[in-house]
């Protein structure tokens, strides 16, 4: 396979899927791998759902696109329920989620400007976030291997260490308009805020006349056990960026506010041509359909144990290959005690896909509709993977 045309900026493995079912992704020549990478936490309900099918052929087949110059109902219904479901009144959709966060950071912006505080533009971020890959979004996670080589780095963000707080109110000056932060760090290792950090945020952002942004474009969606990973802590936001999850596979994202902090976005002042389209929104409705469901997200907490227990197991039995399990829901992470890029191989060895994260961590992104079997089927080939690196090192050492 030589994606010659194509810039080179993915090193993609040599592996091309010709279709999915469920958990599962088939090779052009049939061979199938278990999918805990979910298209980055992106297929929440697997490959091929029937009810995500029959959603988007059926609105194919009537609209695709009219843009944001005429009323879409899907779309205001989306809006409604994403509305009811958290703590926000206002949503704004688009394509991914790097729109999400530009949305959000001049959501919070225009705030303090129609609050007549044109100065208060600078927000506060934390090490090892992600953002996304736009100038802001790469300026807000901060990671110098994103922003190298694309000039000035945009301006306005000041990034403190992760789970900081001291640190965090260190830096809130009078130019200050907002934190921002991912209740689950996901690129940067599977790491979970604690409660008490979320806390403390929401009370420094009222103290400051702050504004609380969360990123749950990965840890939100059910990913872990809750609609939104807030939802734990009991913390809401001001405003909130999502993606991946929502569209199940289709491209789109999210930003959500509460009346207050989206004053200032008024007619004009923001816009987009693609988000919220009527094949999108199908999409998006048919995947809360699902995840709203009566029980299923009990199921997803239930599952996600099982998974967990099974890892910590693995993990006792081979320290030297996996030093730890970390994460919540499925949003698990291995951390490993060799490089993990070594590790993802072994797993994709055992026909079995996961995503290498920082701070040396293999992600678990499995569908939320994973079921108990494939997970002791995914445990399986976790621990034959693990064995086989614990030989190796045995074999070195000798
Ligand atoms: C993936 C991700 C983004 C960026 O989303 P894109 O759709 O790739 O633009 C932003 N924040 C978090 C936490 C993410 O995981």
């Amino acid at each position: 396979m030589s994606g010659s045309a194509l810039y080179e900026t993915f090193a993609r493995a040599p592996l091309a899927f010709d279709h999915g079912e469920g958990t599962w992704l088939v090779t052009e020549k049939g061979e199938r791998y278990l999918d805990f990478a979910g298209g980055i936490a992106v297929n929440s309900l697997g490959h091929g759902h029937p009810h995500l099918v029959a959603a988007l052929t059926e609105q194919a087949s009537k609209l695709w696109h009219v843009s944001n110059l005429y009323e879409i109902p899907g779309q205001a219904r989306l809006g409604e329920r994403l509305a009811d479901a958290t703590f926000a009144d206002k949503v704004f959709f688009t394509n991914s989620g790097a729109e999400a966060l530009e949305c959000a950071i001049k959501t919070a912006r225009r705030y303090h400007f129609v609050k007549g505080h044109p100065e208060r533009f600078r927000i506060i971020t934390f090490e090892g976030a992600f953002h996304g890959r736009t100038l802001a979004t790469i300026a807000a996670g901060g990671q110098y291997k994103y922003l190298e080589g694309f000039g000035p780095k945009v301006d306005g963000f000041d990034q403190v260490p992760f789970d900081d707080m001291e640190a965090a109110e260190k830096a809130i000056t009078p130019e200050t308009a907002a934190i921002l932060i991912e209740p689950v760090q996901g690129e940067g290792g599977i790491r979970p805020v604690p409660t008490q950090s979320l806390k403390k945020l929401r009370q420094l952002c009222e103290q400051h006349g702050l504004l609380l942004i969360y990123d749950e474009v990965q840890c939100g969606i059910g990913r872990t056990g809750k609609l939104f990973a807030y939802e734990w802590s009991g913390v809401a936001p001001d405003i909130m960026a999502i993606a991946k999850g929502i569209g199940g596979g289709f491209p789109m994202g999210a930003c959500l506010a509460t009346n207050e902090a989206a004053v200032g976005m008024t007619a004009g002042v923001h816009g987009t041509t693609f988000g919220g389209n009527p094949l999108a929104m199908a999409v998006g409705n048919a995947v809360l359909d699902v995840v709203l469901e009566d029980g299923f997200l009990q199921d997803v907490q239930r599952k996600a144990l099982l998974l967990k227990q099974g890892l910590a197991a693995i993990s006792d039995e081979f320290p030297e290959v996996i030093e730890g399990i970390r994460g919540t829901g499925l949003m698990l992470g291995l951390k490993c005690a060799m490089p993990n890029g070594k590790v993802n191989m072994a797993l994709r060895d055992q026909h079995l896909l996961t995503v290498p994260a920082g701070d040396n961590v293999i992600r678990l992104l499995p569908p939320l509709t994973v079921t108990d079997a494939e997970i002791h089927e995914a445990l399986e080939r976790i621990r034959a993977g693990a064995k086989g690196l614990a030989a190796e090192i045995a074999a070195a050492a000798n």
